[in-house]
Formats: structure tokens, C-alpha cells, sequence
């Protein structure tokens, strides 16, 4: 006997990245598993006699929980003031004294491991809200060996409520610290040498991310961490190709990267090796749309190498403040040009396998974690097509509803 069926669903599989749209459907869990899905004409009996527990979903959608593959969640401070000194004209000297990164670094290293945990809770909370049960979280504002750990023990922490999935990232590479403004390269061997050993030996990172960029690391520093990286077993992904073209794509395709992330500067031979890899693609328009950037990513390169494509909120306190992940998928839709069936898919099936997740969730079927968000909606291009909506009517986790319909 299952332990639970939701009938009088409409389901968005994503199975292999479309729709998979079953309508009239069942969906039932066993074990925090899902066991059967199909239409409900086809359940081998009576919903009440197949599991101890039989939700009436009322004629809404079910689809896979949405995952949300690349945050900065926790830090301490904030870019507000940047941010209004910017549009009441200031130069980039004054914008540069607000604070910046280094203001970040400054209050993260300053913040207890509760005062991190009480601000990142409060953002990842608005990211639940709208379906989302599973986030990745990167360290890289903490910038020496303590804060860095520190950063990834209380993403850990977020993840043992049980009501989300937390995959973290050690991002070292990052940016320079001030204690190491004009010397990267001894800083890089910091993190090869004893940062990276020190996350890796306290299980506190799931991957290694770094910053390719002009604004961050070379390709040769990059090169460094990732074989840092390679030698620990850990995987990784890469902030590539953002601002300018250090085939950041190829690199992070050269060493197997989970995902390439950014990428509007990526080329074509980055984008065939990202291809040959089989590294995903994370696109950021939350980013794109808060810096005002004009040069979009080569999405119809990566379609047509068919490079998945998933997206991420991005969410951190410079170039992204955003907590809202159906909110991504429209500018996905409106400023890159995705269809809302593609932008869907890039917050559960591809997302899942940009954080190496792709075989237990991200899709509705038989044998993957029982993780599903319900919806008041007509189809689901509405996810994508509403601006400043959420109707999300509630959570699955693990077969066990956090917000369960009524
Ligand atoms: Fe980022």
C-alpha cells in the first residue's frame, strides 16, 4: 500500500525537458518516493484502497519541485546604499567607498553563524513560498579559511529543517580579499593549498565554483582550483565568460563542470565543448536585468549544440537581490527569449542535473524523490507568463506536504 496518491491533478512531468503534460492524473508516494504517475483512469484501483492518504488536488497543476541551481543566499549586509547612490548619480569612486564586495566580506566575516542563519532564512523562505525545494548555495564572501567554513556550515544548517535540499558550493574564487588585493596569485594558492583542504576534509561542499572573468579570476588561476578541485574529487562549475570572452565555457567543459554559469560572452567553440561535455548551461536574468547589461547569452548557439538550459535567481546582494524564482522565468522568457516550456524545464530538470541531482528529482516519475509544488493555474506557460503572481497552493516534500492543499 502507498503511503499517499494525489488524484484530480493536471501534471508537468518535464520529462526530458518538455511539458510531459498528463491531465486528470494520480500521482502516489511511497517512502518520500514517487511510485506511480499516470493518468487516473489508468490506476490499478480505487485511490482509497492504494494509499492511507488521498489528497484531492481540485483540478491543479502538480509539477516537479523547482530548483533553484545557483545563489549566494547567505551574507550579511546589503547593496541598498550602492544601489541608491548609483541613481542619484554618484561616480564610481564614491560607489566604490559605499562598500561593494568588500562591505559584504567585512559584515560576513563580522556575522555569527545565527546572525548569517536569521537573514538567509528570511530569503530562502520567499524562494519556498513559490515552490522551490531544493537550492544550491555558494560560500565566496567570507574569503579566508573561517568565514569561508563558517559560510557553508550554516547553508548546511538551512538544509537540515528538512523543507528544502541545500547543495553548497565552495566559492573561494570568488574575489580578492582585502588583505590580498594586488597579489591574486598568492591568494589562489590559499585557496588551492589550504582553504580547499580544509572545506573538503570537513564534507561542508558538495562542488568548487570560481569566477573566470575580467571583474574576477584567469583562466590559468582557474585552472589551479579546479585541479585543486579534481584532486579532492569534487566537482565543479564555473561564474564564466560574464563580462568578457577568457573561454571560461571550454574551461569549465575541459574539466567536466556540472554547469557553466553566466556565459554572455561564451563563444562557439566554448559552447560545442560545453555540448561534448554534457556541462549544463545557467542562465542568470535576474542579473542581466539588474546590471542593465546589453549583450544576452548565445542561447540559440546553446539550443541548437543542445546545451540544457537551466536558470537560477542568482541571488546576492551586488547584482541580484532577487528571492523570486518565477520571476526569473519570465525575464528568462522576456529578455533572452526562452519559450516558458524551456524556462520550466530550466528550474527542474536541467537545474537538477546542473547541481549532478538529475537522476533523483527534477521530473515527475516513478523512482525520484517525492518533491512537488502545486499551482492555481490554467496551463503552465502561466509560471512564466505572470509578473509579481504566485500560485503556488503548496509544497511536497518528500512525499509530506509543507503546505498541503485544502
Ligand atoms: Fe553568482
Amino acid at each position: 500500500m502507498w503511503d499517499s496518491i494525489w488524484i484530480n491533478a493536471h501534471l508537468a512531468t518535464l520529462r526530458e525537458g518538455k511539458y510531459g503534460i498528463v491531465r486528470r492524473a494520480a500521482l502516489a508516494v511511497a517512502d518520500g518516493r514517487i511510485t506511480w504517475v499516470g493518468a487516473r483512469a489508468d490506476l490499478p484501483g480505487e485511490p482509497a484502497q492504494l494509499a492511507r492518504e488521498v489528497n484531492d488536488c481540485d483540478g491543479r497543476w502538480i509539477t516537479p519541485g523547482l530548483i533553484d541551481c545557483h545563489t549566494h543566499l547567505v551574507y550579511a549586509g546589503s547593496g541598498v546604499r550602492e544601489f541608491e547612490l548609483s541613481l542619484q548619480g554618484a561616480s564610481d569612486d564614491e560607489l566604490a567607498r559605499a562598500g561593494g564586495i568588500a562591505s559584504i566580506v567585512r559584515e560576513t566575516r563580522e556575522a555569527s553563524e545565527m546572525q548569517l542563519i536569521k537573514s538567509a532564512s528570511a530569503r530562502l523562505r520567499r524562494l519556498l513560498d513559490e515552490g522551490v525545494t531544493t537550492v544550491e548555495i555558494k560560500s565566496g564572501y567570507g574569503l579566508d579559511t573561517a568565514a569561508e567554513m563558517k559560510m557553508l556550515r550554516v547553508a548546511r544548517l538551512l538544509g537540515e529543517s528538512g523543507a528544502v535540499t541545500v547543495k553548497t558550493s565552495f566559492l573561494g574564487a570568488h574575489a580578492l580579499p582585502p588583505e590580498n588585493q594586488d597579489r591574486a596569485d598568492a591568494y589562489v594558492d590559499l585557496v588551492c593549498e589550504e582553504m580547499l583542504p580544509a572545506v573538503a576534509e570537513a564534507k561542508l561542499a558538495d562542488a568548487v565554483d570560481a569566477v573566470c572573468d575580467s571583474a574576477g579570476f584567469s583562466a590559468q588561476q582557474t585552472t589551479r582550483v579546479f585541479q585543486a578541485a579534481e584532486a579532492l574529487r569534487l566537482p565543479v562549475k564555473l561564474h564564466a565568460d560574464q563580462f568578457s570572452e577568457l573561454n571560461g565555457a571550454a574551461l569549465a567543459a575541459c574539466f567536466g563542470a556540472l554547469s557553466a554559469d553566466h556565459l554572455e560572452h561564451a563563444n562557439e567553440d566554448g559552447v560545442q565543448a560545453m555540448a561534448e561535455a554534457g556541462t549544463v548551461a545557467v542562465l542568470l536574468p535576474g542579473t542581466f536585468y539588474f546590471l542593465r547589461a546589453k549583450q544576452a547569452p548565445p542561447v540559440g548557439l546553446l539550443r541548437s549544440h543542445g546545451v540544457p538550459l537551466a536558470i537560477a535567481s542568482d541571488c546576492n546582494p551586488g547584482s541580484s537581490p532577487a528571492t523570486s524564482i518565477l520571476l526569473m522565468l519570465n525575464l528568462a522568457c522576456t529578455l533572452f527569449r526562452l519559450t516558458p516550456e524551456e524556462a520550466l524545464a530550466g528550474v527542474t530538470c536541467h537545474a537538477a542535473r546542473a547541481l549532478g541531482l538529475g537522476a533523483d528529482r527534477g521530473t515527475l516519475e516513478a523512482g525520484k524523490a517525492a518533491d512537488f509544488a502545486l499551482w492555481d493555474i490554467g496551463e503552465p506557460a502561466e509560471l512564466a507568463y505572470a509578473l509579481g503572481a504566485n500560485p503556488c497552493a503548496g509544497v511536497v516534500k518528500r512525499g509530506i506536504g509543507v503546505q498541503r492543499p485544502d
